[in-house]
C-alpha cells in the first residue's frame, strides 16, 4: 500500500490489513482528516478511532450483464443471480472487517467492524451513518462519479465496499484524488427512473435517492448506472 508514512504503526493490525483476501484495501487516518464529515461520523461510532480500513470486492460483469431493470412476466429473473452474487461478496467483506477487528482486539485495541450489508441508515434522509464510498474515496480507492458510485481504476463502479474502524494506527493510502469518471453522461441518460441528472457547478452528482429507491423496489432491482458505465468495463476493452 502506498501513502504517507506515519510515526507509529500498530504492526500486527497492519499485517492483518495487508493479508486481507479482498480485491481492494485502503486506509484513512483520522489525524489526516480532522474535523471533516468522515472523521466526525467515525468518531460518533467509535470515539477513539485512529484509522478506518476500507475494503472492496469486485462485482463480476458476467452477473451484471444478465441483469435488467425491467422484469417481464414469464421470463427468468436474472436479477436474482446478481443479488445472490452480491450476497456472497457482502459475506466476504463482513468476514474481512472481522479479520481486522480480531487483530485489533488481540492487540488490546477497540474496534468496530461494520457489516458488508451496509451501515445503519437514517430513513428520513436515506443517509448512512457513515458513507462507505466517501471513506473509500478518501483512502484513495477511486473517486465518486456522476452515477453517485465510487469509480475505481481497476473495476470501475463494479465494487461493493465495507469498513472497519480501529484504534490501531495504520499506514494511510490516501493520495491525490483520481479522476476515473469520464463525465460521459451515459449513466444519466440510461437511468430508467430519471433519478440521475447532470450535476450543477460544485456538485459531484445529482441523484434523487427517493426516485431511485422507489424504482429499485418496484422493478425488483436496478443496476443500470453501474452496468452501463464504460470505466473498466470488459465490453469496452
Ligand atoms: S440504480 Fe437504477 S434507478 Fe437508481 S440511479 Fe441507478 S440507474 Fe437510476
Ligand atoms: S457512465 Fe460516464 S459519467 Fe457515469 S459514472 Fe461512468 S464514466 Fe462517469
Amino acid at each position: 500500500m502506498a501513502g504517507k508514512t506515519p510515526g507509529k504503526i500498530d504492526n500486527e493490525v497492519q499485517k492483518a490489513v495487508e493479508e486481507l483476501e479482498v480485491d481492494l484495501v485502503g486506509v484513512v487516518r483520522i489525524e489526516d482528516i480532522k474535523d471533516n464529515d468522515i472523521a466526525k461520523a467515525a468518531q460518533r461510532l467509535l470515539p477513539s478511532v485512529k484509522s478506518i480500513v476500507a475494503m472492496g470486492m469486485e462485482i463480476y460483469p458476467e452477473f451484471l450483464d444478465l441483469s435488467t431493470p425491467e422484469m417481464m412476466m414469464g421470463t427468468p429473473n436474472f436479477n436474482n443471480m446478481l443479488t445472490r452474487h452480491k450476497d456472497y461478496l457482502r459475506g466476504r467483506l463482513t468476514r474481512a472487517s472481522y479479520d481486522v477487528a480480531k487483530a485489533s482486539r488481540k492487540a488490546g485495541l477497540k474496534t468496530l467492524p461494520l457489516p458488508g450489508d451496509g451501515p445503519a441508515i437514517d430513513g428520513r434522509f436515506l443517509e448512512a451513518v457513515i458513507s462507505y464510498k466517501n471513506v473509500a474515496e478518501a483512502a484513495g480507492l477511486g473517486n465518486i462519479g456522476m452515477n453517485s458510485l465510487l469509480i475505481t481504476e481497476k473495476y470501475g463502479p463494479r465494487v461493493l465496499l465495507n469498513l472497519c474502524l480501529t484504534e490501531a494506527a495504520l499506514k494511510s493510502t490516501a493520495r491525490e484524488k483520481t479522476k476515473n469518471c469520464r463525465f460521459c453522461n451515459v449513466c444519466v441518460a440510461k437511468c430508467p427512473a430519471k433519478a440521475l441528472a447532470r450535476p450543477k457547478d460544485g456538485e459531484v452528482y445529482a441523484l434523487n435517492k427517493y426516485a431511485c429507491r422507489t424504482y429499485v423496489e418496484a422493478s425488483g432491482g436496478c443496476s443500470e448506472c453501474m452496468r452501463v458505465c464504460p470505466v473498466a468495463s470488459p465490453r469496452y476493452q
